[in-house]
C-alpha cells in the first residue's frame, strides 16, 4: 500500500478526513499547490502554493513572527503549560535507550515511549490520557546535514502530544484546536501565517489522515491521527484509535527567535561561548541570508554538497569568508549538538562501543575530536558538557546525576581514540585511491577509521551524503529471535507451580506426548528462560533432558518410556540443582546492582547465564575490571548478603511499574507480558525478571567471583559461584594459598642456608686450602678432606665424601686448590636428598684423558647416573649412595695408572 494512494484517496474525500471544526469555524480555506499540488488549509487568501513552494519559505530567519522569545528551555515551559492548562498530564521524558522495544535501540520519536510489542502486534500503553511529553530523540541517519543546515539535529526533543478519544481523550478536531491555539494564543503567531498540509501515516498494518501544520516554510508539527487497519479496498477502524502529534521544540524555540539557525537559540549559553573562544566574527549580515538560502535550497538539491555550493554562490560569500566564518560554525554546531546527544545516551546507560547502537555514539565523538583536530578548535569537552547540563536541567533535571559518569566515559573514549590514530595512519598510509562509499564502511567496520579523520587528513574532500545513511542501516534494529512451532494448537496454558507453592513432588496429567516432548496441565519444573537453566528430575520413569517454554506452554523433553495422553504421572524436581540454580539467580541481581554502585550509572545487564553450580553475569562497562574493581564487588555483594533482605516479589500492571520503578527493571530485556514480575532486594535491586529467587539474600550465603573478562567491547564477563560452590571455592583457594605459603616458606630457609654456607665456605676454603697446601708427601686428612700427594708421580688427588660439604664449598676450594697446583685433580662427592652428586676440577698439567670431564663420566656411571663437563670442570651425580668409595676407587685409577 503505497502512501500516495492513501493520500488521493484521503484527500479526495476531504470533509470526511481532513475538514475539522477549526477549520470551519475560522473559515479556513482549502487549496492545491500551484506547483505540486497537494492540498493544504489556510487562512490567508493571497497564499497560492503549499509552504514547500511558498516565497515566504524561512523569512522567519531574521525577522521572526512573534513579539515573543522564547529560547529552548523556556519554549518547553510555554508548551507544557499550554497543554496542561487544557487537561493535559505532563510526562517525564523516557530515556534515550530504547529498552523497552526489541527492534529499537533509541527512541526515535515521541510515541514509541508508549508502544509496547506484544508478539506480533503494537499495543499503546498511556500512563495518562491525554498528555504530552519532552521526548529526547536520536536520530542517526542525517548526520552529515548537522550542522551545515541550520536546522537538522542528532537528537532533538519530541513534544509529543498524545490522546486516546474516550472520556478523558480527544480526537481530531480538539487536537487541531489545540494545537492551533498553542501557535497562536501561547506563542502569538499570527492566523494567517499558519498553514496545515494533508497528509497521510501509515506503518505497522494501522493507518490514518495527518494534518503537518507550517508556520513560514518551517514544519513545526504533525498531527497523525491512527485511525484504520486493512488495507485501501479494505479497512475498518482501529479499535484503539491514537492521536499522535509530534512537534519539534528546536523549530518552536528558533520561529521565535529568529536566529541564522536554530542551533543558536537551542543550546544555551554554551554556542555562544564557543564562538567566542574560537574568535569567529558571527555577523549575523553574513549568517542570516547565508542560512536563509541553505533552507531554500535544501528543498531544491538532494546532495548537501550541491546544497552548499549553490549558497555560497548565490550569497556572494568570498572563500575567505566561508573558510574564516561558515566552515568553523558548523564544526561548533556539530560539536555541541554532538555532546549533547552523547549526554542523554550515556545518562541514559548507553556506551558508545563498536556493536549495536553503542556505535552511533563512537562515531558522534570521533566526529567530534576530528572536527576539533581539523578546524584547530581547542576546546576543554568537559567544560561543555557542564555548561550544557547547567543549561538542559532546565527541562531535564535526572541529567545532574549523571553529570560526572558523562564525563568520564567521553574522556575514555576520547584517550582510546587518540592511542588509535597511529594505527589509522598506517592503514590510511596504504590506501592507494579515494575510497568510495563501501570502502569507507569497511575502513570503519573493520578497522575503525572514520570518514572525519579520512576528513581530516585530506584523504577525501567530502563524506558522501549516503554514508551514514547506509551505516545507520546496518546498525538499527536489533535481530529478532525465532522459535521452531511445535504442534502445541489446542493446548491451554501450563499451571506454574513454580510461582505458586512451588512443591518438589506433585502429580500432573499428561496432555500431549509428541517425539520426545511432553505436555503437561502444571508443572513445576522451570523451563530454561532469561538465563536461567531449566530444572532437572523425572516424570514418571523418565529423566528430563530439557525444559522449553512456548508462549504459556511447558514442554518437557524427556528420555525413557513415554508415558500415554491423559495418564496422571507422579513428578520430582531435582531439589539440590533448583536450589543452586536459584541462589545463583538472585546472585546475578545482586552482583548486577553491586557492579553498578561501584562501576557507575552506566552498567546494565547485557546477558546472564544460571547453572547449578557457577553463573555469569555480562555487563555493559567501558574497560576490563581491575583487581581492586572485582575486590570491592565482591564486597558489596556479600554485604547484601550479610544485611539479610527480604526478597520481596510481586506482580505489576507494566505500565505502573514502569512508572513506579523506571525502565531500570529492564535489566533482563523487554517483558512481553501486560502483567510484570518484579522482584526487588529492598530498594538495592528491582528487576521485571521470571526466574527462581531465594526468599532472603542471607539464604545464599557467600559470593565469590571466579573469574572477569572482557568479552566484547563494552561488556565485561562476570563469573562467580554462591552458596556452599562458593564456601568450598573460598576454602580450596585458602588451601592452595597456606600450602604455597608453606612452600614459599621452605625455599626461603633453603635460600637463607646456602647463603650461610656461602659465606662459611668462603670464610673456611682459604684456611683449609693453607692446611692442604702445607701437607707433604703421602696421605694427609685434613677436616675430612683427604689429600695424596706423590712426589714423583705424575698427579696429585685430593678428595671428600663427607656430607658436610656442599656444591659451594667443592666449587669453591676445586678450584683454588689445582689453580695453585697444575697437578693436582680434586674430587668431592656428597649426598644431596635422594641423590649422591660430584664435582670435579683438575689442574692445567692433568691430560684430557684424565681430565674433569672422563672422570666425572666414569663415576657418574658406577653412582647409578650420568654427568659432564670439560677437562678443567666437570659435575655429574647418581642414585647409588653406597658406592661412594668404590667411586673414588674409580678416580685413583684414572688418575695414577
Ligand atoms: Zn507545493
Ligand atoms: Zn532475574
Amino acid at each position: 500500500m503505497e502512501k500516495k494512494e492513501i493520500l488521493s484517496k484521503f484527500s479526495s474525500d476531504p470533509e470526511r478526513y481532513y475538514k475539522v471544526r477549526l477549520f470551519e469555524e475560522e473559515g479556513f480555506n482549502r487549496k492545491s499547490c500551484g506547483i505540486c499540488k497537494r492540498f493544504f488549509w489556510t487562512l490567508d487568501e493571497n497564499r497560492i502554493n503549499c509552504p514547500d513552494h511558498s516565497d515566504d519559505t524561512y523569512s522567519f530567519i531574521g525577522n521572526p513572527p512573534t513579539n515573543k522569545r522564547f529560547d529552548y528551555t523556556q519554549a518547553w515551559k510555554e508548551v507544557e503549560s499550554f497543554f496542561k492548562k487544557n487537561g493535559h498530564t505532563s510526562v517525564n521524558r523516557y530515556p534515550v535507550v530504547c529498552r523497552w522495544r526489541d527492534d529499537l535501540y533509541f527512541t526515535i520519536a515521541s510515541i514509541v515511549d508508549f508502544q509496547r510489542v506484544m508478539g506480533s502486534k503494537v499495543v499503546f500503553e498511556f500512563p495518562a490520557n491525554p498528555l504530552v511529553v519532552p521526548q529526547t530523540c536520536l536520530r542517526f541517519k542525517d548526520l552529515e546535514n548537522v550542522g551545515v543546515t541550520g536546522r537538522h539535529f542528532s537528537s532533538f526533543c519530541m513534544i509529543g502530544q498524545h490522546s486516546i478519544p474516550n472520556e478523558n481523550g480527544y480526537w481530531k478536531d480538539e487536537c487541531v484546536n489545540l494545537d492551533f491555539n498553542l501557535l497562536t494564543q501561547q506563542f502569538g503567531i499570527g492566523k494567517k501565517e499558519i498553514t496545515f498540509v494533508e497528509d497521510v501515516w501509515e506503518g505497522g498494518g494501522s493507518f490514518g489522515s495527518s494534518l503537518e501544520y507550517f508556520v513560514r516554510g518551517l514544519e513545526l508539527g504533525n498531527a497523525v491521527f491512527t485511525e484504520f487497519q486493512g488495507d485501501l479496498s479494505n479497512y475498518k477502524t482501529l479499535d484503539q484509535r491514537i492521536i499522535d502529534m509530534g512537534a519539534g521544540l528546536e523549530r518552536f524555540a528558533w520561529i521565535t527567535m529568529g536566529t541564522p539557525t536554530a542551533y543558536d537559540c537551542c543550546f544555551g549559553p554554551i554556542t555562544k561561548k564557543l564562538i567566542q573562544d574560537s574568535g569567529i566574527d558571527a555577523d549575523s549580515t553574513i549568517l542570516t541570508p547565508y542560512f536563509t538560502e541553505i533552507a531554500k535550497n535544501l528543498e531544491l538539491y538532494d546532495d548537501l554538497a550541491m546544497v552548499r555550493k549553490n549558497t555560497i554562490k548565490s550569497t556572494g560569500l568570498s572563500e575567505e569568508q566561508i573558510e574564516k566564518i561558515i566552515t568553523p560554525l558548523e564544526g561548533i554546531y556539530l560539536i555541541i549538538d554532538h555532546i549533547r546527544t552523547l549526554i542523554f545516551a550515556i545518562s541514559d546507560g548507553a556506551l558508545p562501543s563498536n556493536v549495536g547502537g553503542g556505535y552511533n555514539l563512537r562515531i558522534m565523538l570521533r566526529r567530534i575530536i576530528s572536527t576539533m583536530n581539523r578546524l584547530k578548535l581547542e576546546f576543554d569537552l568537559n567544560e561543555i558538557i557542564d555548561i550544557q547540563i547547567d543549561y538542559l536541567k532546565n527541562t531535564y533535571s535526572e541529567l545532574e546525576k549523571t553529570r560526572e559518569d558523562v564525563k568520564e566515559i567521553i574522556s575514555i573514549e576520547t584517550r582510546r581514540y587518540d592511542s588509535s590514530k597511529q594505527r589509522m595512519q598506517k592503514i590510511v598510509s596504504k590506501l592507494d585511491k579515494e575510497p568510495n562509499v563501501e570502502d569507507l564502511i569497511r575502513l570503519y567496520e573493520s578497522n575503525g577509521v572514520t570518514p572525519e579523520y579520512l576528513k581530516e587528513m585530506k584523504v577525501i574532500s567530502e563524506i558522501p551524503s549516503t554514508f551514514y545513511a547506509k551505516l545507520s542501516d546496518l546498525h538499527q534494529s536489533k535481530k529478532q529471535k525465532e522459535q521452531t512451532s511445535l504442534p502445541l494448537e489446542g493446548i491451554p496454558d501450563t499451571e506454574l507451580l513454580f510461582y505458586g507453592d512451588d512443591p518438589r513432588e506433585f502429580h500432573a496429567k499428561v496432555l500431549k506426548t509428541f517425539e520426545n516432548f511432553i505436555v503437561l496441565d502444571k508443572t513445576a519444573f522451570y523451563a530454561r528462560g532469561g538465563g536461567q537453566e531449566p530444572d532437572h528430575g523425572k516424570i514418571g520413569e523418565c529423566e528430563i533432558i530439557d525444559i522449553t517454554k512456548y508462549g504459556n506452554i511447558i514442554v518437557h523433553e524427556i528420555k525413557g518410556k513415554m508415558p500415554k495422553n491423559g495418564d496422571t504421572v507422579s513428578c520430582i524436581v531435582d531439589a539440590k540443582r533448583r536450589d543452586g540454580i536459584t541462589k545463583n539467580h538472585t546472585s546475578t541481581h545482586i552482583i548486577n546492582t553491586s557492579a553498578r554502585s561501584v562501576l557507575g550509572s552506566w552498567v546494565w545487564q547485557h546477558s546472564a547465564f544460571k547453572e547449578e553450580d557457577h553463573a555469569r553475569l555480562d555487563i555493559t562497562h567501558h574497560s576490563a575490571l581491575t583487581d581492586n574493581d572485582v575486590t570491592k564487588i565482591e564486597q558489596t555483594a556479600n554485604l547484601i548478603i550479610e544485611k539479610s533482605i527480604p526478597v520481596k516479589i510481586e506482580n505489576f500492571d507494566r505500565g505502573t511499574a514502569e512508572q513506579k520503578y523506571g525502565f531500570r527493571i529492564y535489566q533482563g530485556g523487554v517483558v512481553p507480558v501486560k502483567s510484570v514480575r518484579i522482584v526487588s532486594i529492598g530498594d538495592l535491586d528491582i528487576e521485571a525478571c521470571g526466574g527462581t529467587h531465594v526468599a532472603n539474600t542471607s539464604d545464599i550465603e557467600a559470593i565469590k567471583i571466579t573469574k572477569t573478562k572482557r568479552i566484547q567491547d563494552g561488556v565485561v564477563r562476570i563469573e562467580f559461584v554462591s552458596g556452599d560452590n562458593a564456601k568450598e571455592f573460598v576454602r580450596k583457594k585458602q588451601q592452595d594459598s597456606e600450602n604455597k605459603e608453606i612452600e614459599e616458606k621452605l625455599k626461603e630457609e633453603e635460600k637463607e642456608k646456602r647463603i650461610e654456607k656461602r659465606q662459611l665456605a668462603k670464610e673456611r676454603i682459604p684456611i683449609i686450602a693453607k692446611s692442604l697446601s702445607e701437607c707433604k708427601d703421602g696421605i694427609s686428612i685434613i677436616e675430612n678432606i683427604t689429600i695424596e700427594l706423590r712426589e714423583t708421580g705424575k698427579a696429585n688427588f685430593c678428595y671428600s665424601t663427607s656430607n658436610d660439604y656442599d656444591d659451594i664449598f667443592h666449587i669453591g676450594l676445586g678450584e683454588v686448590l689445582c689453580k695453585a697446583d697444575p697437578k693436582l685433580v680434586y674430587c668431592g662427592l656428597f649426598e644431596d636428598r635422594e641423590k649422591i652428586r660430584v664435582i670435579v676440577f683438575a689442574g692445567d698439567d692433568i691430560p684430557k684423558e684424565s681430565g674433569a670431564g672422563e672422570i666425572v663420566k666414569s663415576i657418574s656411571q658406577i653412582l647409578g647416573g650420568a654427568g659432564g663437563g670439560n677437562p678443567k670442570f666437570a659435575q655429574g651425580g647418581g642414585i647409588n649412595k653406597s658406592k661412594k668409595e668404590d667411586a673414588i676407587k674409580n678416580a685413583k685409577t684414572m688418575i695414577f695408572e
